[in-house]
């Protein structure tokens, strides 16, 4: 076995590999960019090397100053993580060169398999199905186009150099083949600089069922099962389970052998997916067909749920293989224990159309673990940062019961222990997901987000909740909790809430920001700890708050007993409450209030990141709700629209210009000003 190794990634991966290394004796070596100096998987690292800017491309994706590190640091081996390098062929072969041990499969594997046009039809010719479709054509939109109608719509447009759900177009109508070809060709040279494309028959509401592998370098295969990752966002996946709901034995030893084939076809050895995806028939039998999508060579994000069900350790096994072993286990000796789930908590405001919410984390409250029932896989800790550089993903929570409904409902529970303060976060989306009756009778495919979101819970706030944050701020400013500046803020009227109790029963109107918006309410204080708020129409009494402990602070509410988790910003408290996440502050008179005052009519950058795209020019006539511009941070799209329909008057902007939080990018007039 290798005595030293080094891990080319950050976050929860970086720490979760780290972490068998560790135990299995291993000097772990981290390395960081500027922004991560105070990052968990460099304290965790035994050793850490700064290698670069924030920016991936001059850090984490830096081949060569990584080998450089692994070198003088004396590492024999380097896993990759996911992402990143991971199916980066030249890196491996770097490796292969430098004497590093790469850990994954070679080089010639990762090519083979890294283009999806390719790998498709490798797996045709070795007799695994894939998704009806073409691919390898001429790419001329003619012969596009005549493809696709030969196919049959609705068809997707995929590049074939995709990931990470990006890259990809339904078309509906042939009318409008061209004009989405056209802009998936433009996202896909943009994002993976290669614009070549396949075409597939869109399958509706499917479901996606993928295969853990495991192959060695003496030829042995094994498969681990199945993995269903039919709850998507986006083709993103959310939640994942082991084993599939609905799974038969014959089925799945039919996907397990086709997967082996395809690992058997590139010579494969380490750990690899192969994913598959599997027409809504309302259940799965021993007969329903299964279509190769695409094999990802590397370790997977949800692999944790698969080594719960089979209690085998994925990175030590692809330590043991990298270092020459032979595979631990043969097929026989794999089986499948209980049922595993895991959802992926992102830094993300559900309630806003999922927009990325990188930030400081001022509060973090995990929940307790105490037997072997549940996992955290996570990169950040209090004080933290989520940057806005990478991946919004700041921890995985994996849960283990004998049966489904079990794994649920210890799931639920987790998330209802959790709270992430100073940034949002999708925990409340995740519970609501968790609970769905649909999804407890184990009725997925991968357009369950889609049809429910208008339903969930989590994503309307109601007045109860906006109640609940500002008893909580007015309490807050009441006790000798680490109050920290709020003693101060003379302005606030929260500062005076003591004075206005000196004369008994009092009533005031508040003015208060949540989330930077000015809301009024009404608030009587009949007694010591007790508020009635007055709030869009509605009143509640809330009462007998306990915030001992703030991360586990409880109210009654209308005599209901309610958790909650504050923590202060500032003279800002935030305030995570039922899934909803909250920042309350008082309203501050003098700050310029231009964005209520244009009515929608000024387009901000919503956060920090580049102007891609610009659709409007001075002068244009645009309609509300129109695409004006998109903006990319956190490795996603974020359309700008038009808050009402007017004319372009000026665009303070340009493509490619790095933009901050806040920023103007768009300025529209009603066209009724003009005149
Ligand atoms: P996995 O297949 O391992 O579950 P995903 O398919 O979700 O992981 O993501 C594949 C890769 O894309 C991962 O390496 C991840 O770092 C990256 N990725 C995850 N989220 C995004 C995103 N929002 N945009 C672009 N890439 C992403
Ligand atoms: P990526 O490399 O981005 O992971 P995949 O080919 O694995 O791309 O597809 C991602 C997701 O998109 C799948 O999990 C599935 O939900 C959806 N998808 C892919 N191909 C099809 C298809 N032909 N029809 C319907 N949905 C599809
Ligand atoms: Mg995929």
């Amino acid at each position: 076995m290798f005595k030293s190794i080094l891990v080319a990634n950050r976050g929860e991966i970086a720490c979760r590999i780290m972490r068998s290394a560790k135990n299995m004796g291993l000097r772990t070596i981290a390395v960081y960019s500027t922004a991560d100096e105070h990052a968990l998987h460099v304290q965790m690292a035994d050793e850490a090397y700064l290698i670069g800017e924030a920016e991936a491309a001059s850090s984490y994706l830096d081949g060569d100053r990584i080998l450089q590190v692994a070198h003088d640091a004396g590492a024999e081996c380097i896993h990759p993580g996911y992402g990143f390098l991971s199916e980066n062929a030249q890196f491996a072969d770097g490796c292969k060169q430098a004497r590093i041990a790469f850990v994954g499969p070679d080089a010639a594997a990762i090519k083979s398999m890294g283009l999806k046009d390719r790998a498709k039809a490798l797996m045709e010719q070795v007799g695994v199905p894939v998704v009806p479709g073409i691919h390898g054509s001429d790419q001329s939109v003619g012969e596009l186009e005549r493809q696709a109608e030969k196919i049959g719509y609705p068809i997707l447009i995929k590049a074939v150099a995709g990931g990470g759900g990006k890259g990809m177009r339904k078309v509906e109508r042939p009318e409008d083949f061209v004009s989405e070809l056209a802009a998936c060709q433009r996202e896909a040279k943009n994002a993976f600089g290669d614009d070549v494309v396949l075409l597939e028959k869109f399958i509706e509401n499917p479901r996606h069922i993928e295969i853990q592998i495991f192959g060695d370098t003496f030829g042995n295969y094994v498969h681990l099962f199945e993995r269903d990752c039919s709850l998507q966002r986006r083709h993103q996946k959310v939640i994942e389970e082991a084993p599939a709901p609905g799974m038969t034995e014959t089925l799945r030893d039919r996907m397990g052998q086709a997967a082996i084939e395809a690992a058997r076809a590139v010579s494969y050895h380490g750990a690899g997916t192969v994913e598959f995806i599997v027409p809504n028939s309302q259940q799965l039998n021993d007969q329903t067909p299964f279509y190769f999508m695409e094999m990802n060579t590397r370790l997977q994000v949800e692999h944790p749920v698969t080594e719960f069900i089979t209690g085998v350790d994925l990175v030590e096994w692809q330590l043991r293989v990298a270092a020459s072993e032979i595979l631990p286990l043969q097929q026989n000796d794999l089986s499948i224990h209980g049922h595993s789930i895991e959802v992926r908590l992102y830094a993300e405001d559900p309630a806003s159309g999922f927009l990325p919410s990188p930030g400081k984390i001022h509060g973090l409250c995990w929940p307790e673990i105490s037997n072997d029932d549940l996992r955290i896989d996570t990169g950040v800790a209090t004080g933290g940062e989520v940057s806005r550089f990478y991946d919004p993903m700041v921890a995985k929570l994996i849960t283990t019961a004998e049966t489904r409904d079990g794994a649920i409902e210890r799931m639920a529970q987790a998330l209802k222990q959790t709270a992430v303060l100073g940034i949002k976060t999708n925990a409340g989306f995740l519970a609501d997901l968790i609970s769905h009756e649909d999804f407890v009778r184990g009725s997925v495919d991968t357009g369950f987000i889609e049809a429910h979101l208008a339903t969930l819970p989590s994503l309307t706030r109601t007045a109860r909740i906006e109640a609940i944050a500002i008893a909580a701020r007015l309490a807050w400013s009441e006790t000798d909790c680490p109050s920290e500046d709020f003693s101060n803020d003379r302005y606030s009227p929260f500062g005076q809430a003591n004075a206005w109790q000196l004369g008994g029963g009092r009533t005031t109107v508040l003015d208060v920001e949540i989330d930077g918006v000015r809301t009024t309410a009404r608030v009587g204080w009949p007694q010591d700890n007790v508020y009635e708020i007055s709030i869009a129409g509605e009143k509640f009494l809330v009462s007998n708050f306990n915030i001992e402990n703030p991360l586990k602070a409880s109210v009654n509410v209308d005599r209901e007993t309610v958790s909650l988790s504050v923590a202060a910003d500032g003279e800002t408290l935030l305030v995570y409450v039922d899934g909803h996440h909250l920042s309350v502050r008082a309203h501050d008179f003098l700050a310029v209030d231009d964005v209520a005052g244009s009515g929608g009519a000024i387009i901000r950058a919503p956060m920090t990141g580049k102007l891609q795209r610009l659709f409007a020019a001075q002068g244009d006539v645009v309609a509300q709700g129109d695409r004006l511009a998109i903006l990319e941070a956190m490795k996603m799209e974020h359309p700008l629209v038009a808050g009402i329909s007017g004319i372009v008057a000026e665009i303070k902007a340009s493509e490619g210009e790095q933009v901050g939080d806040g920023d103007i990018i768009i300025m529209l007039e009603t066209e009724s000003a003009e005149v």
